[in-house]
């Protein structure tokens, strides 16, 4: 019988999790979830600080090298059997996390599977981890070159995809033999829980695995990195905390993953399938309510074809239903926080006095909920602040363009470098502007560029290294390599 989302919210532990057991936090101090689309309370968790930090990274310290000694065979049944209870809880995970961040039910169905496959993933790189053997050119040493765990890892998410910014990182941190000390968001902690309780079960041993819930997210990570213990810290969030955290990193000289913020161009070429670009544009820009460092900031549309994408765009985007993410038949759900909305409202408020042409949505609702409508802006100017500000809500900026090099030019004006997307129906254009674009990666006639298989991340101000794909795992070993001399 399927459980309602209060009693799985009551099977949670407390909040702070150490060594196989559930804490109080030292201090006594709590701290309330509530639900985005009413602004209840929904659960009540242990508040972390430093001395609950402390005594999480001595146990991920202590642990490292006996979790190192277990095979990789073992490590790796361990995220398949958690890939597995993933999936067949898969709604229950999906309704909880609909509560507590707000995205539409089925949103967070696609979240569970993506996050899932994580683990899948991972666990069959956790056996192919490679090693080589060499001769030196003079013939007269041996290099035998081995793959080993980074040591304790400290790990950071933010509450958009509260499942599988995590799993992007527990997954390889497993599979390579790492132990963790893990800080959830504070707006979505609860889907971070539940993931910690299905690896538990899957047999995870205690101790590999810490997590310590916090409002005053620096009282915890910041003795994490001055620890001396941890050696790596792998980030999701914003490029100002993610330098902030570089800074820290500095003083132990702590390896780092760094998966930052976003502006994301999406170029609508006139040789474009419209309605592919459409497709391509809804996906890009409305997937999690436009809350996600890949969402399509500013939609730059050939000047020729504006007038038919934008109605083609105005019509799909005044068509979904915003509601509570729970309910069937909601296209959209609310934004994450009051602050949130504030922030989505400024940008559009600023782009209007800007000249900006509002084509549908534009205001904020009355009622309960932190709800913002889809809506379209055209002739949106370069001064505009959304052109160089993470929108993250369901805004589509549009802005005209004349020329292929006029549309690099304005793609490339920004510090960030995460993803582009290129509509063209010509291969040979297609690939040579994706080519010129500053960004990790590129989508080419699709606004969907996640893949556990491959290889996320950005470069400029987006980010430091990859998450997912084939070189994911070595964001958590170390390289070490042997000399012996040929005698
Ligand atoms: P945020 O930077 O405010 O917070 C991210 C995490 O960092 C949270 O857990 C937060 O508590 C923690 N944090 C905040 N201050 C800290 C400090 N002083 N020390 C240690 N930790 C601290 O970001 P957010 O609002 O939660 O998430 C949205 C941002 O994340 C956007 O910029 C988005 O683009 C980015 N993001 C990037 C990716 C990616 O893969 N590149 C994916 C998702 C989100």
């Amino acid at each position: 019988m399927s459980r309602s989302v209060s009693e799985i919210i009551a099977s949670l532990g407390t909040g702070i999790h150490i060594d196989g057991q559930w804490r109080d936090a030292a201090s006594g101090d709590t701290f309330e979830v509530d639900n985005p689309a009413t602004g209840e309370v929904i659960a009540t968790l242990a508040n972390g600080g430093k001395a609950d930090a402390d005594a999480a990274i001595d146990v991920a310290a202590a642990k490292q090298a006996e979790w190192a000694a277990v095979p990789a065979r073992e490590r790796s049944e361990i995220l398949r059997r958690a890939y597995e209870l993933l999936t067949e809880r898969a709604e229950e995970l999906a309704l909880l996390m609909t509560t507590e961040m707000g995205k539409p039910l089925a949103e967070a169905r696609g979240e569970v599977a993506y996050g899932a496959e994580f683990f899948r993933w991972f666990a069959e790189e956790a056996v192919r981890i490679p090693g080589d053997a060499r001769l030196s050119p003079d013939g007269k040493t041996r290099f035998v070159i081995t793959h080993e765990p980074v040591g304790p890892c400290i790990l950071i998410t933010p509450w958009n995809f509260p499942m599988a910014m995590v799993s992007r990182k527990i997954g390889p941190a497993i599979a390579a033999g790492c132990t963790m000390v893990y800080k959830p968001a504070e707006l979505t902690p609860l889907t971070s829980l539940y993931v910690l309780d299905v690896l538990r079960e899957a047999g995870l041993p205690d101790g590999v695995l810490s997590v310590v819930c916090t409002t005053d997210a620096g009282s915890v990570v910041e003795p994490w990195i001055d620890s001396g213990k941890a050696r790596k810290l792998s980030f999701t969030g914003s490029t100002p905390v993610g330098k902030l955290l570089l800074e820290q990193c500095s003083r132990g000289v702590l390896r780092t993953s760094m998966e930052l913020g976003g502006n994301a161009p999406f170029i609508v070429c006139e040789d474009a399938d419209l309605d592919v670009a459409v497709d391509a544009a809804m996906a890009a820009k409305m997937r999690n309510m436009g809350e996600a460092c890949t969402a399509a900031n500013r939609i730059l549309v050939h000047r020729s074809v504006l007038p038919d994408f934008s109605a083609k765009l105005t019509e799909r985007m005044s068509a979904l239903n915003v509601g509570d993410g729970a309910a069937d038949g909601t296209d959209v759900g609310p934004l994450v926080a009051g602050k949130a909305v504030d922030k989505v409202v400024e940008l559009v408020d600023d782009a209007v006095d800007r000249g900006a042409e509002v084509l549908c949505g534009g205001s904020r609702p009355s009622g309960n909920g932190y709800f913002y409508p889809p809506t379209v802006l055209s002739g949106v100017s370069a001064e505009s602040q959304i052109m160089t500000t993470e929108i993250f809500g369901p805004v589509a900026a549009l802005v005209p363009f004349d020329t292929d090099d006029e549309a690099i030019e304005i793609a490339n004006a920004t510090e960030f470098g995460l993803v582009s997307y290129v509509m063209s129906e010509s291969l040979d254009r297609g690939l040579s502007l994706s080519e010129r674009l500053e960004a990790g990666m590129v989508g080419l006639n699709t606004g969907l560029v996640s893949n556990p298989a491959a290889p996320f991340g950005g470069i400029k101000q987006s980010g430091l290294g990859r998450e997912g794909g084939l070189t994911g795992i070595q964001e958590f070993l170390e390289t070490k390599y042997l000399a012996i001399p040929v005698r």
